[in-house]
């Protein structure tokens, strides 16, 4: 009770979050409580910020949340990362804490070491025999362990959280990946900049620490996605476009081309990237509502929310929620949970099977 009371606080003082309760705060409450779901969800793709003297701060925080966000399942993902950026992790980390929570949270691997061998396949040109065996073997050993899925990936990543990474996305490392994930059952998670041709880096981002020039990926991303039909993969961040080119005709387009391709919603107030599927007035913009009612079964809410959350950062699930209480009712109940219980092998998906809408 007092960590939904301290959290109830801390929402207080975010006036922004009554987007969709101008009524109530027309009323004069003196506290805006956050809006949960309508209907339960999963949030498919959260990150936890890990502090070493309090390892279980991150757990507890998205325990906590599941009720006030009325979410059913919550899916840490590892940030994609290189090896030599100092606090590089992987799913070890917290594995062991998210499994004595089977049902409520779940965990993927790789963002760590798979991503970081293929950036460093890329930087040696080396993805020979020997680099798939070593690949293929750390593979297996996180699925052994429990992860769900394989991510964060990334083949266009800016300079963030983590340094910033480019791979083509049908490096042989990925074509192998997408092999390991039909096998198993599992999906991947792709963070990946839209970036139909060459372009210059956008002028708001700054080179180094970024590059110059960004190398076209759509056609490389549709090589992988035919590579392996069984494959399933998650294109993260609709709705965080820092290219202009994730338009909602470009998504309908490879929606159309490929049924082993998903895709990830997330919305943050705070960096709405372009091509943003919520117009000023909160609204879903007409041609995203027709997007997400035309191919229903083809996303899920991953909203990149941090537990605990940060001061500032805090808002990411509210938004996306704000968007996904929008959808129309059996849509909505697709991409809260039903998504996810196709998308995502046995360890979570008789969780969600099990688990009334
Ligand atoms: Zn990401
Ligand atoms: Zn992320």
């Amino acid at each position: 009770m007092l960590a939904i009371g301290l959290a109830g606080l801390m929402f207080a003082s975010h006036a922004s979050f009554a987007r969709q309760s101008a009524a109530s705060t027309e009323k004069m409450q003196p506290a805006v409580e956050p809006v949960p779901a309508l209907t339960p969800f999963v949030e498919e793709h959260a990150h936890f910020d890990f502090d070493e003297k309090n390892p279980d701060a991150a757990i507890r925080a998205a325990l906590s949340a599941l009720g006030r966000e009325n979410a059913s399942m919550l899916i840490f993902q590892i940030s994609p990362d290189v090896y030599d950026h100092p606090g590089r992790y992987d799913a070890e980390i917290l594995l062991a804490a998210v499994k004595k929570h089977p049902g409520k949270l779940a965990i993927t691997g790789g963002g760590g070491t798979l991503n970081a061998m293929i950036m460093q396949s890329v930087a040696t040109g080396d993805a020979g025999p020997a680099v798939q065996k070593k690949f293929r073997e750390r593979a297996d050993e996180l699925l052994r362990e429990g992860v769900v899925g394989f991510g964060e990936m990334t083949a266009e990543h800016f300079d963030g959280a983590t340094p910033y990474q480019t791979a083509p996305p049908d490096h042989p490392l990925f074509l192998l990946l997408a092999d390991i994930a039909a096998e198993h059952d599992v999906p991947i998670d792709l963070h990946m900049e839209a970036v139909p041709q060459d372009m210059p880096l956008p002028a708001e981002w700054k080179s180094p620490p970024n590059a110059p020039r960004l190398h076209a990926n759509i056609a490389a991303f549709e090589r992988l996605l035919s590579h392996n039909p069984r494959a399933k993969i998650i294109w993260a961040h609709l709705g965080y476009d820092n290219t202009g080119y994730r338009t909602a005709e470009l998504d309908r387009r490879l929606l159309l081309a490929h049924p082993n391709l998903y895709m990830e919603i997330k919305t943050d107030p705070q960096a709405p990237g372009l091509n943003y599927p919520l117009g000023a007035d909160g609204r879903i913009k007409p041609e995203w509502l027709k997007l997400f009612t035309d191919f229903p079964n083809r996303f899920v809410i991953g909203s990149d929310q941090h537990y605990p959350e940060p001061k500032g950062q805090d808002r990411r699930w509210q938004e996306t929620i704000l968007l996904f209480n929008q959808l129309p009712a059996d849509v909505r109940k697709k991409i809260g949970t039903q998504n996810i219980a196709a998308i995502y092998g046995n360890s979570v998906a008789t969780y969600l099977r099990a688990a009334k809408n």
